[in-house]
């Protein structure tokens, strides 16, 4: 078996793997595994890369974003907070006339 770098990854590398990736049109791990060591960075499998990028791609996605956040405490009907509201723009006219909402019991 190859030794495989357990080193963390530096911004450089990262940087590096974005590139190599944004090339590609299809993602091949090993190949972009081998595209990295031809860059002087540590041989790594490319299981080990598909897990940092995945691992990098979620954290990302998990930070706290305003927009996000505003968008799950407003109503979607009226846009006020959501929390203690009284709807404005939820009636039962407003309801029946929407298709896609389920029946309320
Ligand atoms: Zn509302």
């Amino acid at each position: 078996m190859t030794r495989v770098a357990q080193s963390r990854f530096t911004g450089d590398e990262d940087r590096a793997l974005l590139e190599i990736m944004g090339a590609m049109t299809l993602v091949r791990w090993e190949a972009i595994a081998k595209a990295l060591h031809e860059r002087g960075f540590p041989l790594r499998t490319g299981k080990s890369i598909r897990n940092h990028h995945l691992r990098q791609r979620k954290a990302s996605l998990e930070t706290p974003n305003l927009a996000g956040h505003i968008g799950k405490n407003r109503c979607r009907k009226c846009g006020m907070w959501r929390k203690g509201h009284v709807c404005a723009a939820s009636t039962v006219a407003a309801a029946s006339a929407s298709p896609s909402s389920p029946p309320e019991t």
